[in-house]
C-alpha cells in the first residue's frame, strides 16, 4: 500500500466512524447559499415595488397636471361664455384670442352659434356653417358639464385635436378649445429620470375608452383588465379625473428588474462574504461537535478509555513476565475503538500527551495489583515521540514518583525510532536519562519498519528492540523475509538489547525466533490485549 493509499484509507475511515456524512455537506451548502437566496428574493421584491413606487409617482404628476388643464379649460370657457353674453362678435373674438396667445395648451379656441356658424379665434366669423366633423357631432348641447371629444379632425386643423366644449347660453350655443393631444402628456416629458422602458407606456383613456394621449407604446386593448394583468407592474390612477378620464401606466417586467441587477451589483459581495463567513463559522461549529479531536477531549474528560494488557512471554519457558498496555475507547455509541484510528489525531491535536498521563497513572495503579503476582513485572506503555522529542516528561516524573510511592515504578517506555528527531539527540538522551532514574527501561518499538540510523539509536541508552509484527508475519513466506529477521535479531545482539518479537500468531512463528534465540515475544498466540480483569485471570491460569 502506498503512503497516500494509507492516508486515503485512514479518512475514509475516519469519515465513517464520525458521521461526516451527506447531511452535514447538505447543511453546509444550505447554510452557505441561504443569504444568497434571502438577498435574490427580497431585491426582486424591492425591484418590483420600486418600479411601482415610480410608475405611481408618473401617474400622480399626470393625473394633477390633466386636472390642472382641465380646470383651466373650463374656467376660460364659463368666463367666454360669460362675456359673450354682453359682447359683439369681434370683441369675444379677440377675448378668445388672448386666450390663445397667452396659454401654449390651447391650440385654437372657437364659438359656435345657434345657427351653427362658428367663430375661430384664428379666421374671425366664417359665412357659411361649417359642416360639423364627426368629432364635433358627440357634442351634447344639453349636457351643462365640460365635454371632451376626439381626439379627431375638426375641418378647421389638419391634425387630430381634443375638443374642450361647454354648452352656452342665450345666443350662442358653445365655446371650445382644442388642444393638441401632445399636450397631455407634454408635461411628461419635460421630468427627468421618467425612462419607462422600450414596453413602458402612459395612457390617459376616457371612461368609454377612447385613448386621448399616449406616451411609449400602449396596448391596443384599453380595457386594462388589471386584476388579470400578467405585469403587476400596470397601474392607473385611482379615480377617473374630471369625471370621464383615467391614467393608466405599465413598464414591462424586465424593465422592472433592471433594479434588480442594479441591486444584486451592489450587494453580491457583500453577500458572498456573509456566506463565506456563515459557512466558515459553520463547519467550524460543525467539526467541534463532529469532529473526532472534540470528540477524543470528551471522551477523555467522561473517562472512556480504556487500558488493555497483552502479556509478553519468555519464549524459553511461554511464562508471562510483563504486558504491553494498549488504549481501548469505549464509545458510548460506537462501542470499541482501536487506537490506530485516534492516536495519529491525538498526536496531531496533542491531545496525546494527557492521554499518555492518563495511561500512565492507570498502569502504575494497576501493577500494584499485577506486581504481587509475578515480581519483577514490567510494563511498556507507548510513549509518543513528540513528548521525547521536547523533551516535556516533568509530568511523567512526577506521576510515576507520586503513584508508585516508595517501591519503583516498572515501566518500560516503547518508542518508535523513524519519529525521533536526530537533531534533538541531547534532547531525547536527557528525557530518557530522567525517567530511567526512576527505574525505568527504554524499548525501540516497530524496529525495522523506519530507516534506522544506527549511529543515532547507538547514541541513546536502550534496553530492548521489539521486532515488528511485519516481519514476524513473514516468517512463514519468503526466504528474503526470513534474511531480514535474521539481520535485524543479529543486530540487537550486536547492540546487547534484549529483543521481543510482536505479533506471534503461529507455532511455526513463535519455534523460528525460539530457535534464533529471540529472547521475549507477544502475540495472538499467547493471548491478546485483555482488559485488567481478563488479564488477572490469564496471569493465574497460566500459573497453575
Ligand atoms: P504497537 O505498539 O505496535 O502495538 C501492538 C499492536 O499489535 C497492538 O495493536 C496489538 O493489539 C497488536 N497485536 C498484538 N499481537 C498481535 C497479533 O498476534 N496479531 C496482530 N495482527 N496484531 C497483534 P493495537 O492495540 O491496535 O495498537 C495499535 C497501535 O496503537 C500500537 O502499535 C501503538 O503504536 C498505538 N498505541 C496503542 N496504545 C497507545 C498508547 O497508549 N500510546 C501511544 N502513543 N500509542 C499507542
Ligand atoms: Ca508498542
Ligand atoms: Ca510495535
Amino acid at each position: 500500500m502506498t503512503p497516500h493509499n494509507a492516508i486515503h484509507q485512514r479518512t475514509r475511515r475516519l469519515l465513517n466512524a464520525f458521521d461526516i456524512n451527506h447531511s452535514s455537506v447538505f447543511w453546509v451548502v444550505f447554510v452557505s447559499t441561504l443569504p444568497t437566496v434571502i438577498l435574490l428574493f427580497i431585491s426582486y421584491f424591492q425591484a418590483i415595488a420600486l418600479a411601482k413606487a415610480d410608475l405611481d409617482n408618473i401617474i400622480k404628476i399626470a393625473t394633477s397636471e390633466t386636472n390642472q388643464l382641465l380646470e383651466d379649460a373650463e374656467v376660460t370657457l364659463r368666463r367666454s361664455n360669460l362675456d359673450l353674453q354682453t359682447a359683439d362678435n369681434q370683441t369675444a373674438v379677440n377675448l378668445l384670442r388672448r386666450k390663445i396667445y397667452n396659454d401654449f395648451r390651447f391650440r385654437e379656441a372657437g364659438i359656435i352659434n345657434k345657427q351653427g356658424f362658428i367663430t375661430v379665434s384664428s379666421l374671425g366669423l366664417l359665412d357659411k356653417p361649417i359642416p360639423e366633423s364627426q368629432t364635433m357631432a358627440q357634442f351634447d348641447p344639453k349636457n351643462p358639464e365640460l365635454q371632451i371629444l376626439g381626439p379627431g379632425k375638426t375641418r378647421l386643423m389638419q391634425e387630430k385635436s381634443i375638443v374642450f366644449i361647454l354648452q352656452g347660453s342665450g345666443r350662442i350655443g358653445g365655446t371650445y378649445l382644442l388642444v393638441d393631444p401632445a399636450i397631455l402628456t407634454y408635461f411628461l416629458k419635460v421630468i427627468p429620470s421618467q425612462d419607462l422602458g422600450e414596453h413602458g407606456f402612459i395612457s390617459l383613456v376616457t371612461t368609454d375608452q377612447r385613448l386621448l394621449s399616449s406616451m411609449g407604446t400602449a396596448p391596443d386593448d384599453l380595457s386594462f383588465d388589471l386584476q388579470n394583468s400578467s405585469l403587476d407592474t400596470i397601474r392607473s390612477s385611482k379615480n377617473t379625473i374630471n369625471r370621464n378620464i383615467k391614467i393608466v401606466g405599465g413598464i414591462s417586467r424586465s424593465w422592472a428588474l433592471r433594479y434588480w441587477l442594479q441591486n444584486l451589483l451592489v450587494s453580491a459581495p457583500l453577500t458572498i462574504f456573509i456566506s463565506g463567513i456563515l459557512s466558515y463559522l459553520f463547519v467550524r461549529q460543525l467539526r467541534r461537535v463532529n469532529g473526532l479531536d472534540y470528540e477524543l477531549k470528551r471522551g477523555l474528560a467522561e473517562n472512556e478509555f480504556e487500558v488493555h494488557y497483552q502479556p509478553i512471554v519468555d519464549l524459553k519457558t511461554r511464562q508471562c513476565i510483563g504486558s504491553e498496555a494498549l488504549l481501548r475507547w469505549r464509545h458510548p455509541q460506537r462501542g470499541l475503538i482501536y487506537p490506530g484510528l485516534f492516536i495519529p489525531i491525538a498526536e496531531q491535536t496533542g491531545l496525546i500527551i494527557p492521554m499518555t498521563e492518563w495511561l500512565l497513572e492507570q498502569v502504575i495503579q494497576d501493577q500494584i495489583l499485577l506486581s504481587k503476582r509475578i515480581s519483577n513485572f514490567y510494563t511498556s506503555v507507548n510513549l509518543s515521540p513528540t513528548q521525547l522529542n521536547t523533551g516535556d516528561v516533568e509530568r511523567l516524573i512526577q506521576i510515576m514518583r507520586a503513584k508508585s510511592q516508595d517501591s519503583r515504578a516498572m515501566i518500560t517506555f516503547e518508542i518508535t525510532e523513524n519519529k525521533l528527531i536526530e537533531e534533538q539527540v541531547q534532547v531525547v538522551q536527557d528525557a530518557i536519562a530522567r525517567l530511567k532514574q526512576l527505574g525505568s527501561r527504554f524499548a525501540i518499538d516497530d524496529f525495522g519498519t523506519g530507516y534506522s540510523n544506527i549511529a543515532y539509536l547507538q547514541k541513546l541508552d536502550l534496553d530492548q528492540l521489539k521486532l515488528d509484527q511485519l516481519f514476524v508475519k513473514g516468517i512463514e513466506h519468503g526466504s528474503t523475509v526470513i534474511q531480514i529477521v535474521d539481520s535485524l535479531i543479529d543486530f540487537g545482539n550486536r547492540l546487547g538489547l534484549t529483543l521481543i518479537a510482536e505479533g506471534i500468531e503461529t507455532e511455526a512463528q513463535y519455534q523460528y525466533l525460539k530457535d534464533r534465540g529471540v529472547r521475549y515475544g507477544q502475540g495472538w498466540l499467547f493471548s491478546r490485549p485483555l482488559p485488567l480483569g481478563d488479564f488477572e485471570q490469564f496471569l493465574q491460569s497460566s500459573e497453575t
